[in-house]
């Protein structure tokens, strides 16, 4: 069985972190071929950014990233090749920086070129660390290793076919051959070589595309946690490990901010038969995340906070077409997310729930619905959080009972839910976030 291994920035913080990954990476080996992704050392990705955007401070930046790999380097005892190989990358980073400072201004594609530095230095000491353990190792960026992508920089979409074929034809003969392949994660490529990258956390994507490419049997993601708990630690405090859950819940607690994963982590595996692993080096708690999941009906409570509901109101909203669509597109064109939207059917009203950082650009936004004559009035309503019950069980009757007595008891204002998302939110005013969110953990989660 193939297994994807992938490794976080934030448990890469220095060499011995590095030797700590290559040793569960081989005791892997002993049971088949490893696949090896991992994510820049932790802080490295927010550094190139501020790099690449300020070109005054961009040389002391690159520097202190230099150093920190070459620390971890030193540390792990890699052969000479590898110094070399990271002193390399580091001058294509330096020149790079030196063309933006002398054209005065940083393209996409420049700026993704720049910000994957951190993947490619680190794919270096994890060769480097996997060879001092005896095993042989090659860094890989994600593009070398044959993913794909179109151009759109930043946020770039893997092309699946051409992927496939050409990581499967990159990697199997390594596998083959007894080598650990280490790829990057967060980069992939445009098919004429451009580097692309996948959005923030990538990593977590990478490794899944690769596992659906190569017909892995298994992912491990390595955090500093280990298993994702049913709420977080810090506020709730019966969490408890949740043992299994499927793709769709795995999703809908990364989404509601649970854990962070990219938000398409699990998206390459739904139909497949791998399995996700989250775990820890050196062992304890894990999820195990794959098509089935796990018997209790709800597995988690969520909470994200600073939102904010934008309300329109206006006599003659009701049965006006496209009066949604309008406002959808005032809110698209100033680059306002949308996170909940409700309307009663009488459509005398429609609120809208975006991030607290984006309510005065909705409010001025949807002004214009208001100068338009779509609406009569439109504020702010408050600020909320929105408290969330996730497991593909809590769409049933009974348990949308129990969650709607115990929020509403409690205050709660509106109660928002999907027959195709297995969660049910309710909107709370914040002061009341965790109250609820506790008890709803209590009762629901823990009460199963
Ligand atoms: N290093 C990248 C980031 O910080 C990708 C990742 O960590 O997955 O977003
Ligand atoms: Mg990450």
């Amino acid at each position: 069985m193939i297994r994807v291994a992938k490794f976080g920035g934030s448990i890469l913080t220095s060499g011995g972190d590095y030797l700590r990954a290559a040793e569960e990476v081989r005791k892997l080996h002993e049971h088949g071929g490893v696949i090896v992704v991992v994510s820049a050392m932790k802080g490295v990705t927010d550094k190139l950014i501020e790099a690449a955007s300020s070109p005054g401070s961009a040389e002391r930046i690159i520097e202190e990233v230099y150093e920190s790999y070459s620390r971890a380097l030193e540390e792990v005892g890699g052969a000479p090749r590898f110094s070399e190989d990271l002193y390399r990358e580091y001058t294509n980073l330096a020149s790079a920086l030196w063309a933006v400072r002398v054209l005065g201004e940083v393209s996409p594609r420049a700026r993704d070129y720049i910000v994957s530095f951190g993947e490619r230095f680190s794919s270096i000491v994890m060769a480097a660390a996997l060879e001092s353990l005896g095993l042989k190792a090659v860094s890989l960026t994600g593009r070398e290793a044959g993913i794909v992508t179109d151009d759109r920089f930043g946020e770039a979409n893997p092309i699946y076919r051409v992927s496939r074929d050409l990581t499967r034809k990159t990697l199997l003969p390594l596998l083959g051959d007894g080598v650990v392949p280490v790829v990057t994660g967060f980069i992939g490529g445009t098919l004429d070589g451009a580097v692309t990258l996948l959005g923030r956390g990538g990593s977590d994507f990478s490794a899944t595309l690769l596992a659906s490419y190569l017909d892995a049997g298994e992912v491990l993601i390595y955090t500093v946690t280990g298993a994702v708990m049913s709420g977080d630690p810090r506020k709730i405090p019966y969490a408890r490990p949740v043992d299994r859950m499927n793709f769709s819940e795995a999703a809908e607690v990364a989404r509601l901010g649970l854990r962070k994963f990219h938000p398409r982590t699990f998206e390459p595996l739904i139909g497949s038969g791998v399995r996700v692993r989250i775990t820890r080096v050196g062992g304890g708690s894990e999820t195990v995340i794959d098509g089935v999941g796990g018997p209790p009906p709800v597995k988690a409570v969520t909470v994200y906070e600073d939102l904010a509901m934008v309300v329109v109101e206006g006599k003659t909203l009701p049965g006006r077409i496209g009066a949604l669509a309008k406002a959808a597109g005032l809110l698209a064109g100033r680059g306002v997310n949308i996170v909940s939207i409700v309307q009663p059917p009488s459509e005398t009203s429609m609120v809208f729930v975006v991030e607290s950082g984006q309510a005065e650009e909705a409010l001025e936004a949807l002004e214009g619905l208001r100068r338009e004559g779509y609406a009569s009035n439109v504020y702010k309503e408050g600020h909320v959080s929105s408290v969330s019950v996730v497991g593909e069980g809590v769409i049933s009757p009974g348990m949308m009972s129990r969650v709607h007595e115990i929020a509403l008891g409690e205050g709660a204002k509106v109660v928002v839910w999907s027959p195709a998302s297995p969660s049910i939110s309710v909107l709370v005013e914040p002061r009341l976030t965790w109250k609820v969110a506790n008890l709803l953990h209590d009762e629901v989660v823990l009460g199963g």
